[in-house]
């Protein structure tokens, strides 16, 4: 049974199982339309009703897909989209961006509000800029009512949690940096969201493709020892006769702070697999396997972003 869980102090209840928008937009390899949709419908269908979105991916290609899947369907659904990030290497965080990059988005979205609006992968920009003016724009945009909530999102925690202790947000979205190849979340972010009643939205369940039977994509920043240790936890897992998908999401689903769990998707049968972790219990002894085989890579980054907003002084010992 999915669990729907509050969104900091928001008052929203988001489902514990979120859909992570970005594959919608090819990011991980092509989609056929007609399935993003059906990948869509069910998960409303099964009671996933958290969404989230950027326009960044699949540059305005998973926004446009979002939006056409959820016409008639709007009202049953958390939306969450992003500003500040629209290609690899192009960033604007200024006040001007934002408020046409919401506009641009609700067309795409083809809905006049958005449940929450991020500000996108913060360690690319400024941080003084994001606090001094990427956020009180957004919170103009909130005033407006085209947005109802806003948030921050990234990589680095350290230049998340400062940015959010100089200038309220009401959510941060973190990606990588929880689950069974990455432990870094609760040392750095999970008791300053708690303190301060903000939301938080974990992403990456499967690190971005590494913990799934097909490995990671091509373009993954991870360093390759990482890969290497994802690929044997997937043979652990095939090994004691389960999907590496099902254990990586239950792992992140048990934290008791999280308020929904963001895994990629855009496929019918993905959306079916990943409510099975719903029910799933972990084995321990399969757990400490898993342990074992991460130890010496657990929590590594890459780099991303500006060099001063890098978590550790020395990036390289951890990336
Ligand atoms: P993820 O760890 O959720 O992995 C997604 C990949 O795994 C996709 O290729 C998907 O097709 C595949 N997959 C999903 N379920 C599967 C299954 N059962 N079996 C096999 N393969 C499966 O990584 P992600 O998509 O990057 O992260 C989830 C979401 O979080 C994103 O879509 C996005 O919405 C959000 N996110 C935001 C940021 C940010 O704001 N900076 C960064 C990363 C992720």
């Amino acid at each position: 049974m999915m669990q729907y869980k509050p969104l900091g102090s928001t008052g929203l209840k988001v489902s514990e199982l979120g859909f992570g928008g970005s594959p919608l937009g090819e990011e991980f390899g092509p989609v056929e339309p007609g399935e993003a949709v059906r990948a869509v419908h069910y998960a409303i269908d099964q009671g996933i009703n958290f969404f989230d979105v950027a326009p960044y991916y699949g540059r305005t290609l998973a926004e446009e897909r979002l939006g056409a899947a959820l016409q008639g369907r709007r009202h049953q659904v958390v939306l969450a989209t992003k500003c500040g990030r629209y290609d690899v290497d192009r960033f604007d965080f200024s006040a001007d961006r934002v408020r046409s990059s919401i506009d641009e988005s609700l067309k795409r979205l083809r809905t006049d509000y958005v449940d929450l609006l991020q500000a996108h992968d913060i360690e690319f920009g400024d941080a003084r800029q994001i606090v001094e003016e990427t956020i009180p724009a957004m919170r103009e945009i909130q005033r407006q009512g085209k947005a109802r909530f806003i948030g921050l999102s990234g990589l680095q925690l350290r230049m998340l949690r400062s940015v959010a202790s100089q200038a309220k947000v009401d959510t941060i979205l973190s990606y990588c940096r929880y689950n069974l190849m990455a432990e870094h979340l609760d040392e750095m972010l999970t008791p300053f969201a708690k303190e301060n009643g903000i939301g938080l939205i974990n992403a990456s369940p499967l690190h971005m493709r590494i913990l799934t039977a097909e490995g990671a994509p091509s373009w993954h920043p991870a360093p390759d020892a990482v890969k290497e240790a994802g690929r044997k936890v997937a043979e652990a897992c095939k090994r004691r006769g389960v999907d590496v998908t099902k254990v990586a999401l239950r792992y992140c689903l048990n934290h008791p702070y999280v308020s929904t769990t963001l895994v990629g998707m855009a496929r019918r049968s993905e959306v079916e697999q990943n409510l099975q972790a719903l029910s799933y219990t972990i084995d321990p002894e399969l757990l400490e396997e898993i342990r074992l085989i991460v130890a010496p890579v657990a929590g590594r980054i890459w780099r991303t972003g500006r060099p001063e907003n890098y978590d550790y002084a020395n990036a390289n010992a951890q990336g």
